[in-house]
């Protein structure tokens, strides 16, 4: 398939507006007509990666981390990221990554964390943002709404709670008088037309708007389309980074650990707080999440478990009667690989294949 029609899937489902302002996500290498048939999934790109992407034939990377992050002024073969950048357009491999937007969005990094450790009943613990809902309105011949209706809902409009393909529908009669210079589907140059239309009412999400009204405008048979775009009261979801968790029976701070490090197949595992503190809520951050320790407090979890925690972040954790579970930014993150293939292999024209490259960059004795 080709790529551009990959990446519409991924987005549709991991929008790239979900990510922070800072982020770099997206194709950050590569040509959206190309071909994709096999496709590597992996945390993050290093020389050894590139090198297994193409003695396995591989046309597109996808990492967590993005593989372009700080600014580079050129790419040539003298620097790593510039030589790394090069063997990837030379041997025809492209590169996508999915990095905040992909902690954030449901289903993503986070979800699947809960979902592995079976903690159930998530909310989100950083509210980043509300989505905002758009009605779209469109007047259609009646001969053609069933297919408008249609790809309407292929585009991802009329999604209300767990119902899709929602629409309203009601029959009236269109007038229009084609102007000189105009080549009508239906009626004559000069003179009045009536026809038989029905008006549809559908509600779309802003991060798809312009998806659905493109899908709308290819579907609809008129030259010139009459639709209205009304902006919402209504809110849509909230999506946000970390997830909470009450458990459905307490837990020691121990046992939870053990839990963790046995999930995860980690060799071993670092605890802030006692062994034996009860824990029935929990907040977990995929990768590096030290500075939500007051935030998940203030939302009732006894514990955060996360990453990348500093001496400091433990000490203060500490000193406001807070647990923490430092499972490394590596092992909460290295199931990107896992999610990502489940989620690719639901489309059928690709291969995905996970990297089998430790890039763990810690050893423990
Ligand atoms: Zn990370």
């Amino acid at each position: 398939m080709k790529l551009k029609s990959l990446i519409k899937k991924i987005e549709l489902k991991y929008p790239l507006s979900l990510a922070y302002d800072w982020d770099n996500v997206g194709l950050l290498v590569g040509d959206y007509e190309m071909d994709i048939k096999r496709v590597l999934v992996v945390l993050e790109a290093n020389e050894k990666v590139i090198e297994e992407a193409i003695k396995n034939n591989i046309d597109l990377i996808i990492t967590h981390h993005p593989f372009i992050f700080k600014k580079i002024n050129k790419v040539n073969t003298s620097d790593l990221k510039g030589k790394l950048i090069h063997k990837l357009i030379k041997n025809d491999v492209a590169l996508y990554s999915m990095h905040t937007n992909f902690d954030i969005a449901f289903d993503g990094l986070n979800d699947y964390f809960m979902e592995i450790m079976g903690f159930e009943d998530t909310k989100i613990l950083d509210i980043t943002n509300i989505e905002t809902l758009y009605k779209i309105v469109v007047y259609v011949p009646t001969t053609h709404a069933e297919n408008l209706r249609k790809a309407l809902a292929n585009a991802g409009a009329g999604h209300i709670g767990n119902y899709s393909h929602c629409t309203f529908n009601c029959e009236g009669i269109g007038t229009f008088k084609p102007l000189d210079g105009s080549s009508p589907f239906i009626g004559v140059n000069g003179q009045v037309e009536k026809v038989n239309e029905i008006k549809i009412e559908t509600i779309v999400p802003q991060n798809i708007l312009g998806g659905v009204i493109s899908s709308m405008l290819k579907a609809h048979p008129y030259e010139e389309v009459a639709y209205d775009i009304y902006r919402l009261e209504n809110k849509g979801q909230s999506v946000g980074l970390g997830r909470l968790s009450k458990l459905k029976q307490n837990i020691t701070l121990e046992k939870l650990s053990n839990n963790i490090k046995e999930k995860l197949k980690m060799d071993y595992i670092r605890i802030v707080g006692n062994f034996d503190n009860e824990i029935n809520k929990v907040a977990v951050v995929t990768g590096s999440g030290a500075d939500m320790v007051k935030k998940a407090k203030r939302q009732g979890a006894q514990v955060i478990i996360t990453g990348d925690v500093k001496y400091h972040d433990a000490q203060d954790a500490l000193d406001i009667g807070m647990n923490i579970i430092d499972c490394g930014h590596f092992d909460t993150e290295d199931i990107f690989k896992d999610v990502m293939k489940r989620f690719l292999d639901t489309i059928d024209e690709i291969e995905v294949i996970k990297s089998n490259i430790n890039l763990n960059p810690f050893k423990t004795i």
